[in-house]
Order: C-alpha cells, then structure tokens, then sequence
C-alpha cells in the first residue's frame, strides 16, 4: 500500500469514530476508472477496456446485527442518515445514499446475509465528470460488506450486484462496464472485459516505460439531457438487434455490416447506432492486438477513430469534448477521445511525454478562446482495482 493510501485510510477510520464512537472493523477502497476504447458498448454484450485511476472512494465500515444502515460521506454536507434494511426498497431514495443503500438491498435481494452496517466514506473520484465516481462508490460497499459477512463473492459476482443496484434501486440504466472495472482492474494493465459473459483478460498498459502519458481531461460540463439521450440510445441499439434477428449488435459481425445495414433500409438512426456499436467492438479488438504486439503507439488513430464515431455516428459527443480532441491533435498528441458516456465528462488524449506540455498549454488555451470553463488536466497511470486497505 502506498503511504498515500494508508494515510487516507487513517482518516476516513478516524471521522468514522469520531461520528459514530468507536473503531471501524476495517477500511477498503475502489477506484473510478477511465475507458481506453469501447464505448456504448457495454450494453449491447460487446467488448470494453476501461483501466482504474488513483482516485478511489474509501470506506470505513462495520457490521451491525440489529437491522440498521447508517450512512455518512464527507462529500456530502449532511448528517448521519440512519436506514432500515427490512424497508430498503427501490427508486424511493433520490439523494446519494441509494448508491450505498442499493448495494444491501441488491446483495439481500439475492439471498445474501446482511443485517446492516455503519459506513463512513470520501471519495477523491470526481463525481458526475465520466469518471465513475457512483461505480466506486458501490463497489467499495460491496466489497467491504463481501469481506464483513463473509459472502465469497468474486470481483465481477459484486460488479453485477452493484449494476442491479444501480439500475434498479437508483434507477439509472448503466452497462456493467464501470463497476466491472472498479472491482476487477490491476495496476499497469487495462482489462479487455468481455461484457457478455465477463470474461477478462488484463493487458499490460505502462505507458511511462514506452515515454508516453495518458490525459484525464474533464471538460467540468454536463449536459443535462444526457439522461434521456442515453436512454434513446439504448433503445435504437435494441431496435436495431430486433430488426436484425440477433440477441444484441455484438452479434452483428464485422464483416457482415454492410449487409446488415442494407437489411435496416430507411431506419438511418437504427443504421448509424449499429454502424457505431459494431466498428467500436471492432476497434476494441484492433487495440488489444496492437497493445499485445508492443505496438502502443498505433492505438493513437483508432482512438481518434472511435471519436469520430461516437460524434457522428453514435451523437453522444459535445462541443467542448470534440474541441479538446481536434485541439490535441493538432497540438501533436498521438491520438484523443471522449470517454464514459458522453455529452460532457471527460476525454482522452494520448501523447509522447514530450508533448505534454504542449498538448495541455493548447487545450487550455482553446477552451480560453471559446468562452468554456476551464478544464482541468490530470495525467492517468492504471491503478489497483478494488482492495481492502486495513
Ligand atoms: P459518475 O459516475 O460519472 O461520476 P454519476 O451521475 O453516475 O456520475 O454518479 C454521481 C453521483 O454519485 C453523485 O451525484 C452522488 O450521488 C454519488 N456520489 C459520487 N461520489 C460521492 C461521494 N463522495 N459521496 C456521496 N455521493 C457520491
Ligand atoms: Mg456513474
């Protein structure tokens, strides 16, 4: 464990008795996470792979036998709130503690002994910027009640709980990329996550020993349609599967596209949706074999490539997103992309350590010039997934 990480475990267990008046039985963290390539493809069975960053929700947490759950996160300026495990029910809880609350419904709801807890948490994963700072939050609940109760529960057995939870009980319909990711992810390596069965494979992703960097840029917006967009999405994805005869688009192959876009006729939102899905699984799969041939560098353009999808194609894209792509590619970077959902959040951008300055200088600038708020720029190393700290 880092220092950094035993510090901060310190002081989440210290608030935690200071606010509740004793020690917790343990600490445990999860990281958000970046996607590399594979996007709005997690819900249509195809292939993604996301890596952790250093930024993780930590969580002090201890078991309780009387049926109570009691919530506190030094993010959120509020008290204590105190829940019943007996009443926990789905899409009542609008506030952050569904995330949390989600988790011990969906791990009861599956036949899991819970009988409640006292969690305390803080979380350095930016919330709302694409970075999956809810992901984390579940998966550090998960994981710590997994460890307390003795549930056995393997890192994408609690990816899925923490998915039900999410879509369910806080109602918002996400893939089973994120919390795949903040469970399963290693340090120096990206997971190529088969979404359909889960399988996995870690790939190794040490860029600074090749002299190149990753960029996190969060372009802090967020555009607030991006709920419903989603959801639009996600049905012409399903549409386009029906039409198609297939289970989902990851059943399209490839070389079979153009004919399947043939077969959907006039349905060009249909026809631009599975033009996306189908290429993006594609280039998943082109950037595993170059990145396990040493070939790090020639993902550059098949970042840019996917970009160009989801903007045109997909129409997920934004223009302070699409802004910090052309900039950093035409300041030199090797390739750039949005990631997570879209419509805000962050991007991408792969550059030469050499680069860097420059790149980060000419996305700054232009962000300057059209009036956005400014961005804010950090550099992203493959983290450690889900782990407990103490
Ligand atoms: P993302 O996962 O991309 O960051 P979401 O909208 O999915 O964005 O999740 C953000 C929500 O997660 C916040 O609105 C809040 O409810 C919850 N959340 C994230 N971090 C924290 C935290 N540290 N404390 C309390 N709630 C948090
Ligand atoms: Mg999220």
């Amino acid at each position: 464990m880092s220092e950094s990480s035993a510090a901060v475990a310190g002081s989440v267990a210290e608030r935690f008795e200071q606010l509740y008046g004793f020690a917790p039985e343990g600490v445990w963290a999860a990281p958000g996470r970046v996607n590399l390539i594979g996007e709005h493809t997690d819900y249509n069975d195809g292939f993604v792979m996301p890596f952790a960053l250093p930024h993780t929700a930590v969580a002090a947490v201890s078991r309780r036998d009387d049926g109570v759950l009691r919530l506190h996160s030094a993010d959120v300026s509020a008290p204590v709130a105190e829940l019943t495990v007996d009443a926990l029910a789905p899409g009542a809880d609008k506030r952050w503690t569904a995330y949390p609350a989600g988790v011990v419904w969906a791990l009861r709801e599956a036949g899991h002994t819970v009988t409640g807890a006292d969690i305390h948490l803080a979380s350095s994963v930016p919330a709302g910027a694409g970075l999956s700072s809810s992901a984390a939050l579940e998966v550090v609940v998960a994981l710590a009640l997994n460890d307390l109760y003795g549930l056995g529960l393997r890192g994408w057995q609690l990816a899925r709980l923490c998915q039900r939870a999410e879509n369910v009980y806080v109602g918002a319909p996400v893939g089973i990329m994120d919390q795949t990711a903040s469970a399963c992810c290693e340090s120096g390596h990206a997971l190529f996550l088969d979404t359909r069965d889960l399988s996995q494979r870690q790939i190794p992703f040490d860029l600074a020993a090749e002299g190149m960097r990753l960029l996190v840029v969060d372009t802090r917006v967020k555009h607030s349609h991006s709920e419903g967009e989603y959801g639009r999405r996600r049905e012409g994805c399903e549409k386009g599967a029906a039409l198609l005869g297939v289970d989902a688009l990851r059943d399209v192959p490839y070389d079979g596209l153009d004919a399947a876009l043939a077969r959907l006729g006039d349905e060009d939102e249909v026809r631009r949706l599975v033009r996306h899905v189908v290429t993006e699984d594609q280039r998943v799969e082109r950037v595993v074999s170059l990145l396990e041939a040493g070939d790090t560098r020639a993902i550059g353009p098949l970042l840019v490539e996917g970009h160009t999808s989801l903007r045109d194609d997909f129409r997920v894209s934004c223009p302070e997103l699409d802004l910090v792509v052309d900039t950093a590619v035409a300041a030199g970077a090797l390739g750039a992309r949005m990631t997570g959902g879209g419509f805000g959040g962050s991007a991408i951008v792969l550059a030469e350590e050499t680069d860097v300055p420059a790149v980060t200088k000419a996305v700054e600038e232009a962000f300057t010039a059209a009036g956005h708020k400014s961005p804010r720029v950090f550099e992203a190393v493959p983290a450690a997934g889900a782990r407990r700290l103490r």
